[in-house]
């Protein structure tokens, strides 16, 4: 078990002139979480999340960051905010600089970085946001996802350990909710502990390792999601509903299907649930392939041709790199988040996909459909094109990639 990053011991707070907002509250978070506190409106989750960082200090109770109480003198705070930054709801409150280079750069600046790491800072930070390009842009022609990708920019730069996040979507279309959701993926595959506060069950169920359901400043419940959610007693104390997924699979557990101990967490769980209950374990189809393209690696100007001789696979790009050069080779994407599972339903139907990935998470598609397989009894394979003398995925033109 990794350690204990964040951790509330019996916190309290009130507002000047108001009710108590946090009422004795305490919790831990391990390194690399991804955590989700989830409520309705005034229920305190940005109470909560502003004593992360320390803007908001208990009236009573102790915060402790890396197993340290945290301090409130200045230099103490600068330091914390540094390892925790703190991703507002309303970029525009974040986003104060005329170009999206001064801004990203001036965490960096302030901490005294020389000129030169503060040009490396920027770069690395805007280069995992997917806005290399952007330096010279005002932030306010941005769209609103963009405008928020500066903002969490502006906090990477400081590289801390944990990332808060206000009503990450709040504002966002369901595409921008969608990549946005994903860059908090990418962002805790690179490491980072990553909180969000929400109050939309949906968007909480599947992604996160633990949901914290809080109402009138108090903790419900905290749990791994399935249990978090699966007690109607509790969601309803939350003033929540049941997650669309749950709900079903209660459903269906009532009508004889076997629901794992697991509950699912996704379309392809619930799949897997139905098929088992109509054909058994295993697929009656023979699986397609999982072709998986490390975009990092190699020459990538190949990669259009490939596709367009593979007429019947489908493409789909995990990450802002992978996606931006779908976007420079052509490429039609069909699939921009929960890409791997999609692409194991549609292998589960005979089909083949490619996955364009970068370097960092080209392990995760083998690791989840691996752990799928297990699961399910089936098998899929997964080729990863960039090595070479693979096995043709369609008896085909893989030639062209080996002359690489
Ligand atoms: P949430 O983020 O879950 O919507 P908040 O943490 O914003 O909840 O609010 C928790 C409680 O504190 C609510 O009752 C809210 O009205 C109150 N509150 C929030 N901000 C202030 C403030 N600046 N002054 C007084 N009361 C506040």
């Amino acid at each position: 078990m990794s350690h204990i990053i964040l951790e509330a011991r019996d916190v309290r707070y009130r507002y000047p002139r108001g009710r108590e907002a946090i009422g004795g509250i305490s919790f831990h978070f391990r390194r690399g979480e991804k955590i989700a506190l989830v409520g309705p409106n005034g229920a305190g989750k940005s109470t909560l999340l502003q004593m992360f960082n320390g803007m908001i200090r208990p009236d009573s109770g102790t915060m402790l960051f890396d197993n340290e109480p945290i301090r409130y003198d200045t230099a103490s705070l600068r330091q914390l905010r540094r390892r925790v930054g703190f991703v507002l709801q309303n970029a525009d409150r974040q986003i104060i600089a005329p170009t999206v280079y001064q801004d990203v750069a001036f965490g960096p600046t302030n901490l005294g970085y020389d000129e030169a790491g503060v040009k490396e800072a920027v770069s690395t930070a805007l280069r995992q946001v997917g806005l290399v390009g952007f330096e010279r842009r005002p932030p306010h022609q941005l769209s609103g996802g963009e405008k928020k990708r500066v903002a969490i920019a502006g906090v990477l730069a400081m590289d801390p350990d944990v990332l808060v996040f206000d009503e990450p979507t709040s504002g966002l279309d369901p595409s921008g909710s969608e990549d946005l959701m994903e860059l908090l993926d990418e962002l805790n595959h690179d490491g980072k502990t990553i909180v969000i506060s929400t109050h939309d069950v949906e968007l909480a169920y599947p992604w996160a390792d633990r949901a914290i359901l809080l109402a009138d400043g108090q903790i419900i419940r905290e749990d791994v999601p399935d249990v978090a959610f699966g007690n109607t007693r509790y969601v309803r104390m939350a003033h929540l509903s049941v997650p669309t997924l749950l709900e079903l699979s209660a459903e269906l557990e009532k009508r004889g299907f076997v629901i794992p101990e697991r509950k699912p967490r996704s379309v392809l769980d619930m799949i897997h649930i139905i098929e088992s209950h109509l054909h058994g374990s295993g697929s009656h189809l023979t699986p397609g392939t999982i072709t998986v393209c490390n975009v990092d690696e190699g020459n990538t100007a190949t990669l259009s041709t490939w596709v367009n001789a593979h007429p019947d696979l489908v493409v789909g790009a995990m990450g802002t790199r992978a996606k931006q050069c779908a976007v420079q080779e052509q490429i039609a994407l069909e699939f921009t988040y929960g890409v791997i599972d999609k692409c194991i339903l549609r292998a589960l139907r005979g089909r083949d996909s490619l996955i364009l990935t970068p370097g960092s998470m080209v392990g995760r598609v083998a690791v989840r459909v691996e752990a799928y397989c297990k699961e399910s009894g089936n098998t899929i394979s997964v080729v990863n094109l960039n090595t070479a003398n693979q096995p043709p995925i369609t008896g085909s033109t893989n030639e062209e990639m080996k002359e690489e």
